[in-house]
């Protein structure tokens, strides 16, 4: 058996009024029943930052079942990995039961974790997580930070250090290279030497990860505000053409590619700065537009488009191929980008123009507002005048106030 060992205890830094009063309440009500429980993951980590969490997560000693029956608005989640998510007010809370890794495998081998269903102890689920700074667990009732992983260091010298060897942890579970970059660009926090080169060993393994998980953290990847520094950072880490090869292969090509996707996607981490929420649709269609736009003439395509205008449809089904995206998202990327070529002029590489579509249609698709912010992305980005956008705007200004 092993030998509990306690943790470093600090007073909370920071005032009680950063917590979600309700997420307190649910957690009074654990400890009150008995059950150790605590704040963890990214909670404690943004408030440790100084950043607003965008939810607040529980572990608790107790199972599933004796959280479902603590709370009325409840409900017991997920097959795998069972959750509680409690509900108080409009809000919903996830309760998980503290686990342990899986079984370290015997000898040198690493194995990939496929199944981590085991309940543990507090320290266990400590060292399961992924980076020192997400390892940090706090009590509001003892006001206290518990530390099982030195992340408070971590936080204090805005560092970013896996959880044991970094090569192993990422051995197990290769997402977590994802997770680095996305915690470097969003929270600035700087890795440490052996993360990097771990990073870059193990980056061939992601091929073999789940396409969804890995597809869900290149989402979260291009929210971080800082897409073109997750761009510089998954090409020096070679991961790039391991997550969205065709992207990557365009990028290889040369030339100012680079430098023309990464003044695009500076347009739309600009936009989410200033409170813009890009579906998943934009982003994905920000990401693939200069791709996507050099395909658009005839001579040189490089897919197997019959036409220009298939040409988004082509390139997006190969990536649902890879990475199983889900069609609504892949649509919508479509959409956005099969509406650049009819808005604006300089993508029309038609032999014989024909009549282009009735402006009227375009305005009143669901997806057209979102057309609209990718024009002025792509016309401020390449640093052409605003006119072809104002144009589209005032179309839709007018439409919203005609009668009917
Ligand atoms: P975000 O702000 O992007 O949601 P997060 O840190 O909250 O970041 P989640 O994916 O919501 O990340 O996961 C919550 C917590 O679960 C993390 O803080 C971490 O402790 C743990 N965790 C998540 N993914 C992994 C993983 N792949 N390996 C180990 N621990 C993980
Ligand atoms: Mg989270």
């Amino acid at each position: 058996m092993e030998i509990e060992q306690a943790p470093r205890r600090t007073p909370m830094p920071f005032s009680r009024r950063k917590l979600d009063r309700r997420a307190v309440d649910v957690l009074k009500r654990l400890q009150e029943a008995g059950h150790e429980t605590y704040f963890v993951g990214g909670c404690v980590r943004d408030l440790l930052l100084g950043r607003q969490p965008k939810d607040f997560d529980l572990a608790t000693s107790a199972s599933p079942n004796q959280v479902r029956r603590l709370f009325r608005r409840s409900r017991i989640i997920g097959r795998r990995f069972k959750l509680v998510h409690v509900y108080a007010g409009r809000q919903v809370y996830e309760v998980a039961t503290f686990r342990s890794a899986p079984e370290e495998a015997i000898g040198e081998e690493v194995q990939v974790i496929r199944d981590d269903n085991t309940f543990g102890t507090a320290r266990e689920d400590a060292l399961r997580r992924d980076f020192r700074v997400n390892g940090l667990f706090l009590d509001p009732v003892a006001s206290e930070i518990v530390d099982w992983v030195d992340g408070l260091a971590d936080i204090r010298n805005r560092r970013l250090s896996a959880i044991g060897d970094p090569l192993r942890r990422f051995q197990e579970d290769p997402v977590r290279i994802l997770r680095l970059v996305k915690f470097m660009r969003r929270l600035g926090l700087e890795p440490g030497e052996a993360e990097v080169a771990a990073a870059q060993e193990v980056a061939p393994l992601l091929v073999e990860s789940a396409p969804p998980r890995v597809v869900e953290e290149v989402f979260r990847l291009a929210l971080t505000g800082d897409l073109a520094g997750v761009l510089e950072d998954l090409t020096a880490l070679e991961v790039l053409h391991l997550v969205l090869p065709d992207l990557a292969g365009w990028l290889e090509r040369g030339g100012d590619r680079f430098d023309l996707l990464v003044a695009r996607v500076e347009r739309l981490d600009e936009w989410i700065r200033d409170g813009g929420e890009p579906s998943y649709g934009l982003r994905l269609a920000m990401l693939y537009g200069p791709f996507v736009e050099e395909e658009l003439r005839p001579e040189g395509r490089t897919v197997q488009a019959r036409d220009g205008a298939s040409v988004p449809s082509v390139v997006f089904s190969a990536l649902q191929r890879r990475a199983r995206l889900p069609r609504a998202v892949l649509n919508r990327a479509t959409r956005i980008l099969q509406a650049q070529a009819r808005m604006d002029p300089a993508l029309d590489f038609r032999k014989r123009r024909r009549r282009r579509s009735a402006p009227d249609w375009m305005l009143q698709q669901d997806f057209f507002a979102e057309a609209l912010e990718c024009l002025r992305c792509r016309l401020e980005a390449d640093g052409r005048e605003l006119d072809l956008y104002d144009e589209w705007h005032e179309r839709a200004l007018f439409m919203e106030d005609r009668p009917g």
